[in-house]
């Protein structure tokens, strides 16, 4: 029954489809398929039995796992799922050998279901944050971010610097505007309530939470958003706007920041303590 309701949600992309499946509180592993095989990739199982089970009520093998950040919602479930299903495993060197059997680093490339994704290092979050990039023929672009990029929001730093999080930020920005973003959390509503409270005056970001609140109301998951919707609302990916930087400011009674690096700085703390 749930996965019949899950099947809603199936995103067509190409000869792809994407489908979040809830883990913990607010995660989404997303599972891709090529539609024409009987197998998937998962995107950061952390919790292996949500695998197995969408696995075995479709009559799916799993044929590979890929891995952005080492924390522990993200790869809880990848010991068992490749016990189980004897998959390769791709992400951060700092994971390898014992949960990654294929370490990569900016500029590999990963062929999942068909599709060859680009590897973005995107320290800040944490030190070892990848993300995985597609343009594929038949479908818009495609970007796997994990904790780095949310819809109107950014991972916390946990390890890495402002100046990380806002070059990961600049690498992001200049992707296509209509890729597609496959994030790792449903934290729309709270991520846009800092949002509009530094950046009242966008009218963009002001139609994009009447729609996000009106998915939740269903039930719906707000992901994947685009690129273009993420500059347009996102004030971590608009750092470098006069008027985010004066609202944050304004929220921690701080002068406003001058520069770009300490302007991102003042944004993410103002985050840290909405
Ligand atoms: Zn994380």
């Amino acid at each position: 029954m749930l996965w019949r309701l899950l099947s809603i949600f199936k995103h067509n992309v190409g000869h792809m489809t994407f489908i979040p499946l809830p883990a913990f509180n607010d995660n989404y592993i997303w599972v891709t398929q090529a539609t024409s095989q009987q197998t998937i990739w998962a995107v950061d199982p952390g919790d292996a039995k949500v695998v197995i089970e969408y696995c075995q009520s479709q009559q799916l093998k799993l044929a590979g796992i890929l891995v952005t950040h080492h924390h522990k919602d993200h790869t809880g479930g990848v010991a068992e799922l490749t016990q189980l299903y004897q998959c390769p495993v791709y992400g951060p060197a700092s994971l390898a050998p014992q949960l990654v059997t294929h370490p990569v680093q900016q500029g590999d490339e990963v062929s999942v279901a068909d599709n060859m994704f680009l590897v973005l290092e995107t320290p800040g979050h944490t030190l070892d944050h990848l993300c995985y990039f597609a343009e594929p023929q038949d479908s818009k672009p495609l970007l796997l971010c994990g904790d780095t990029l949310f819809r109107g929001g950014c991972g916390r730093l946990f390890e890495g610097t402002p100046a990380q999080m806002l070059s990961a930020m600049t690498k992001l920005r200049s992707l296509p505007a209509d890729t597609l973003v496959f994030g790792t959390h449903e934290y729309t509503l709270a991520n846009y309530r800092f949002a509009v409270a530094i950046d009242p005056n966008n009218t963009k970001l002001v139609e994009a939470i009447e729609e996000a609140e009106s998915l939740r109301e269903e039930g719906t998951p707000t992901l994947p958003s685009t690129i273009a919707l993420e500059i347009e609302t996102n004030p971590f990916m608009r750092f470098d706007r006069k008027e985010v930087v004066e609202g944050a400011a304004k929220l921690l009674k701080e002068d406003m920041a001058l520069d770009a690096v300490n302007s991102f700085a003042q944004i993410r703390r103002a985050k840290d303590g909405f």
